[in-house]
């Protein structure tokens, strides 16, 4: 190290201490769960129209007992890395569905899936499992998934996919237009929905390119059969923008926030114990 001269010395002492925390972090993500130090806040989808609710997406939450609120965009990606998001990904869908069976409407709840979640082997087994002891209604049910699920084992994904259709459960294709190969994807695999990402909603009304790529995603929609939600609504204009294109659903903090369990529940109405047919 004698060669080293002082920046390089302090450019190390950072790097250090960067891997240090995220060391921790990692460490802190290990026990997360069994600290139930996770949550879940509810997103609603709306009619962009007449505004009513379509359903809530579930956006899973870590309230660190120090840093106090972790973003999934930190925690997700280190759950991904260190092979924790098969078992938080589970206990996501598990709790939404044990939520969802309790609402006195029987709103659809959409639930984000990872990648490594749907090629394990034994995914579609344990969707099974929280269906039937949770009693939720697999039509009630839609898994998002985005691009990098359905790179890597192809064949495999479209089984599971199918498997999962069979059962009334729906798939959406979560941040369209994000990827590499979007168009791909829609030809091959059999989606329900397509959820435009935000990043070409913000300010679409004054964007000439944005307007354009969300247009051909709505009319590529429409031709397809193929729902089309638009995620990331922050303001009437573009909400105004998208409905004027003939978009149906939206989704984004212009129609709400996401809310924690007893804000979603004035919405959906309670009723403990609820047991749903099905
Ligand atoms: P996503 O699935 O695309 O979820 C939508 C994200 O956009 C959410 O961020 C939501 O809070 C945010 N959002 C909604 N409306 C607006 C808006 O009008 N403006 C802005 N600026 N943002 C809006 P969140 O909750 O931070 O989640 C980020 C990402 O983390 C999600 O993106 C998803 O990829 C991932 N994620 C969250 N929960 C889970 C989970 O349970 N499992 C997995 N695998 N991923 C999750
Ligand atoms: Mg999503
Ligand atoms: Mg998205
Ligand atoms: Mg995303």
């Amino acid at each position: 190290k004698a060669d080293h001269d002082g920046k390089i010395c302090h450019y190390d002492a950072v790097m250090d201490q960067k891997s240090r925390e995220h060391d921790a972090l990692v460490s802190d993500l290990r026990k997360a769960l069994v600290n139930n130090q996770f949550f879940l806040n509810f997103q609603q989808q709306n009619d962009i129209r007449s505004r009513d609710v379509t359903g809530f997406e579930v956006l899973c939450r870590w309230r660190h007992p120090v840093r106090g609120l972790v973003p999934p965009s930190v925690f997700i990606p280190i759950a991904e890395d260190y092979g924790l998001i098969k078992n938080l990904g589970i206990w996501v869908l598990r709790e939404a569905c044990n939520e969802a069976v309790q609402w006195e409407h029987p709103y659809r709840i959409a639930v984000n899936v990872a990648p490594q979640q749907l090629s394990q082997p034994d995914f579609v087994d344990l969707v099974d499992d929280i269906l039937a002891t949770s009693g939720l209604s697999p039509e009630r049910l839609e898994l998002e998934i985005t691009e990098a699920s359905i790179i890597d084992d192809q064949t495999n994904v479209l089984a599971v996919m199918h498997r999962l259709k069979k059962r009334g459960i729906s798939i959406a294709m979560d941040d369209f237009g994000t990827g590499y190969s979007s168009l791909a994807a829609l030809q091959i695999f059999p989606f329900d929905k397509i959820k435009i990402d935000s990043s070409f909603i913000r300010d679409v009304y004054c964007d000439p390119q944005k307007a354009a790529i969300v247009r051909s995603t709505l009319l590529l929609g429409a031709s397809l059969g193929i729902p089309v939600l638009a995620e990331g609504i922050e303001n009437a204009a573009e909400r105004d923008f998208l409905a004027q294109e003939r978009c149906c659903e939206a989704q984004g903090f212009f129609f709400g926030h996401p809310m924690d369990r007893n804000d979603v529940r004035a919405i959906t109405g309670y009723a403990a114990g609820l047991q749903q047919a099905g």
